[in-house]
């Protein structure tokens, strides 16, 4: 039900705005409350903060149907679910919850994550926007870079150092509502893909946060980032197939109808070879995503399932991607056909929620871990 009805809303909506969402570089927020009333944006949240209350694998089969539809569209909805909303489920005070999640479910308020700084990338935990305390608030500055949703969200989560002594073990973690004075929000990044997505710097000049606004505990902010990011990659991962599937339907249809040498291009072994291997590619990532929501729903530690997934995805799109546009000719360099949206927006999800380097040092780090433990 979960697929039939994401695939529903991509294929009657997302495919066909994608394209002129791409050339106007910007998504109408009533795309999201359209989302909203579907229950997109509050897929996982229990039913008594307006959530569908679904698991994590119905999450994941959606994320992917809706990239199959607008991978710049889906970016800022997994953002919003599987970074912000789960992150205030897990780690807020029911307070928080209370104020939050209903209207995040109900797309009346939009979640943006921000860790990565202009100086901070692969080295999150190296951030240093900083938190201080003073007269019931926390004083913050700093700058924020690379914020999906940045433009219009209505609710950051911020990462900021309150001891930088601590390093990374002194990082918290603020809900900010956007509006405070000294907040504010920078011009909207020109990117290579998922045009669409609003990407921007956030900084914070003396901006005064309500103490009440810490999520989880002082100092324990970065491991709400670690375990959203577990989350994230996962979705990232749904992205990678949502996009590669999108694009080998595509070729599929393109080797059938387009002829040359007296046949359809389908016909030649060397079209039948790149199709096969795309086939693989994306249905062993499909099956290595839904392994890593698998686990997750078990409340197993998926950490390097979820990156060993993030990176495969990632590769295997990039991959069907390529060789897409390669069976399309001449006609996948323009954008006429939905291939050179495809081929552009798969690029970042071998960069974003840690690229693909920082994956294999992850899953490096587990497996060797995994192996003393056995010895
Ligand atoms: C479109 C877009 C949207 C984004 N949205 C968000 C968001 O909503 N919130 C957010 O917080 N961030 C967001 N990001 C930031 C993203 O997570 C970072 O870009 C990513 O983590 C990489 O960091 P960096 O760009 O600083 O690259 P760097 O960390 O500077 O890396 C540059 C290169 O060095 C390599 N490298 C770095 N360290 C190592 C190492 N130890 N070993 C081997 N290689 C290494 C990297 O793999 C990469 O190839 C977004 C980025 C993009 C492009």
């Amino acid at each position: 039900m979960v697929r039939e009805s994401a695939r529903d809303f991509a294929e009657k909506r997302l495919k066909a705005l994608a394209q002129r969402l791409d050339e106007e570089e910007e998504i109408p927020r009533e795309l999201y409350a359209e989302a909203a009333g579907l229950g997109f944006l509050g897929l996982m949240l229990p039913e008594e903060y307006g959530g569908l209350g679904l698991d994590y694998a119905s999450y994941v089969i959606a994320m992917e149907e809706l990239a199959r539809g607008s991978a710049a569209f889906q970016v800022g909805v997994t953002v919003h679910n599987s970074l912000v909303c789960s992150a205030i489920l897990r780690f807020g005070s029911e307070e928080q919850k209370r104020k939050y999640l209903p209207r995040m479910a109900r797309g009346e308020w939009i979640g943006a994550y921000s860790l990565s700084e202009p100086g901070s990338g692969s080295d999150a935990g190296s951030l240093t926007t900083s938190a201080v305390e003073e007269g019931g608030t926390y004083k913050v500055n700093g700058t924020k870079a690379w914020v999906t949703n940045g433009g219009f969200a209505d609710v950051f989560l911020v990462f900021v150092s309150t001891n930088r002594e601590l390093k990374n073990k002194g990082i918290s973690c603020l809900i900010v509502d956007k509006g405070l004075s000294g907040l504010s929000v920078g011009k909207k990044e020109k990117k290579l893909g998922i045009r669409a997505s609003d990407t921007r710097e956030i900084s914070f000049r003396d901006c005064r946060v309500p103490k009440g606004s810490l999520l989880g505990k002082e100092n324990e902010g970065f491991k709400i980032a670690l375990t959203q990011l577990d989350n994230g990659r996962i979705s990232i991962a749904a992205q990678a197939v949502g996009i590669a599937q999108a694009a080998f339907e595509e070729a599929l249809s393109y080797a059938k109808a387009r002829q040359q040498f007296g046949k359809p291009i389908a016909e030649f072994q060397a079209t039948q070879f790149k199709l096969a291997d795309m086939a693989v590619g994306i249905e062993a990532a499909r099956l290595l995503t839904y392994r890593a929501a698998a686990l997750m729903d078990r409340g197993l530690r998926c950490t390097k399932e979820a990156s060993i997934a993030k990176l495969f995805a990632s590769q295997a799109c990039n991959r069907t991607v390529y060789d897409a546009l390669q069976i399309h000719g001449g006609n996948g360099f323009i954008r006429e056909f939905p291939i050179e949206r495809y081929f552009r927006d798969a690029r970042v999800t071998e960069i974003y929620e840690g690229t693909s380097e920082i994956q294999r040092l992850i899953i490096a780090r587990e497996v060797l871990r995994d192996s003393s433990r056995a010895a």
